[in-house]
């Protein structure tokens, strides 16, 4: 993997709180995923990107526990990455992303994606 880490952070620095998207599954895992995933973030800020800026997450139904589980959360990074890329942090496991929404974006880049992220949803937030 060949992160261009500065044009990687770059383009999460220009990515406002209101643009994010305001669902309150988006919310819900926004607040707690730095905190609930400390190693996870700070992987991901080893490679410019900012954990609380999602690309795309896919949260399945909360269960019996209140408990939701986001089986997909991918980002953008600029850069290239091997096909085979993998990486592994606890249960959490990384990987190229083939299928995502459009990107729009030009230059070289590629989505990161990782799974299972698990956490507790207040539907209040
Ligand atoms: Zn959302």
């Amino acid at each position: 993997m060949n992160v261009v880490i500065a044009k990687t952070k770059a383009h999460y620095n220009s990515i406002t709180e209101t643009s994010l998207c305001d669902c309150s599954y988006c919310r819900n895992y926004r607040l707690q995923v730095k905190s609930v995933f400390p190693k996870v973030a700070e992987y991901l800020y080893s490679l410019g990107i900012d954990i609380e800026k999602p690309f795309e997450t896919s949260p399945l139904d909360p269960d019996e526990n209140g408990m939701l589980e986001y089986c997909c959360c991918q980002y953008i990074a600029f850069g290239n990455c091997e096909p085979n890329y993998h990486h592994r942090i606890g249960n959490v496991e990384f990987r190229m992303a083939t299928s995502y929404p459009r990107t729009g974006i030009e230059q070289e880049h590629f989505v990161l994606e990782f799974y299972p992220i698990k956490l507790e949803f207040d539907e209040g937030v």
